[in-house]
């Protein structure tokens, strides 16, 4: 449908998508409404579960285009590139969207080039402007953002995480699902070897909606215990500076700032971290953020809504403590 918004889908390579789809699917039904469009998303997959497919219809997809293919897994972009460029030109799609994910990123970026549009990364709201669409995103790490247009169209976005809201749940409603028949390459890269990081059992950086992160402040790796304790009674996820990524302490995928993870948990409490604009650049846009480091000139204050100058090795644990109680676990 031409004035249709496309979300493509981030799944957990298990059958399923990812909840960062509601919150694409939601911004677009908001978008489609104001312009008579429809939502549709877009699945590139080896496999589709039928719960799936459900969940993506109560988000808001009022249409799935699945295409499901063995050469879909693991994602490579040579591969996926060509099939949603196809699908784009023959469907015609007004917008297309996708969150901002590792690979999602990657993508978008390949889908621009090969479709000679723009594309408005890490995206942070949107509106209507005689009838153009405006995208908001941080520049400068952050520090200032900008509002961009597309020269043409389709209109290609990443949108940030924990920023769009989902829209209602359409609870029973059943997915209308399309399989188009389109062309998917062979890849030209060969899959030698998937490693599988052992799961923490905290929710995932990007999507949790509170997060613990720790720094050079922490002073080695087995001190992470502190925080993770703390973020097992509070539902958090924990992630890291680039210092104590560097350092070793944590794989890279828990770094959070401009050469890490973009993150917008409703929650963020920085321990031993100094706030350097590059860890800012991935932080700032937290609903709420805590920070605990024992220099009471620790630029992190600046942007803090609260700040604790302390001892993190005593604070952390004293909230571990309180929190246990408050929440009576
Ligand atoms: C191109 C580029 C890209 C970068 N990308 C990133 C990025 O993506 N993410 C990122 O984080 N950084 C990034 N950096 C690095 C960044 O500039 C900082 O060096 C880094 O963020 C510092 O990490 P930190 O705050 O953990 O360490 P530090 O700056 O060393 O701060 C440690 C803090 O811990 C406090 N502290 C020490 N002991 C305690 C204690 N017991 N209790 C409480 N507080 C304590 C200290 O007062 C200090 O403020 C990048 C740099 C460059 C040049």
């Amino acid at each position: 449908m031409a004035n249709a918004f496309w979300c493509v889908v981030e799944d957990d390579r298990a059958g399923r998508p990812k909840k960062v789809n509601a919150e694409a699917l939601g911004e677009a039904a908001r978008l489609a409404a104001q312009t008579g469009g429809q939502v549709e998303a877009v699945w590139l997959t080896d496999r589709a579960e039928a719960d799936g497919l459900g969940q993506l219809a109560e988000w808001g997809a009022e249409k799935v285009w699945l295409v499901e293919a063995p050469a879909l897994a693991p994602y490579r972009g040579e591969v996926w590139t060509p099939v949603l460029a196809e699908l784009a030109g023959t469907e015609q799609p007004k917008a297309i969207f996708g969150a901002v994910t590792s690979r999602l990123r990657e993508l978008m970026a390949r889908l621009a080039a090969r479709l000679g549009v723009g594309l408005s990364a890490d995206s942070v709201a949107f509106d209507f402007r005689d009838g153009g669409l405006i995208a908001t995103r941080p520049v400068y790490a952050g520090k200032l953002l900008s509002k961009v247009t597309w020269a043409a169209g389709p209109w290609l976005a990443t949108l940030r995480p924990n920023v769009f809201k989902p829209r209602d749940p359409r609870t029973g409603k059943a997915p209308v699902v399309e399989r188009p028949p389109v062309t998917v390459p062979q890849p030209t890269m060969t899959f030698v070897e998937r490693r599988e990081e052992v799961s923490t059992g905290l929710p995932e950086l990007t999507e949790a909606e509170i997060v613990v992160s720790g720094g050079r402040g922490l002073k080695g790796p087995e001190n992470f215990v502190v925080l993770e304790e703390l973020a097992k009674v509070i539902g958090a996820a924990v992630g890291a500076s680039r210092a104590a990524v560097d350092a070793g302490w944590r794989p890279h995928r828990f770094q959070i700032g401009q050469t890490g993870r973009t993150i917008s948990p409703k929650l963020y409490m920085g321990f031993g971290i100094s706030g350097a604009i590059q860890h800012l650049a991935g932080m700032r846009t937290s609903k709420v953020i805590v920070a605990v480091n024992k220099d009471p000139e620790a630029p992190i204050f600046k942007i803090a809504d609260y700040g604790i100058v302390g001892d993190l090795f005593e604070v952390a644990p004293l909230l571990t403590r309180e929190f246990k109680r408050l929440l009576e676990k």
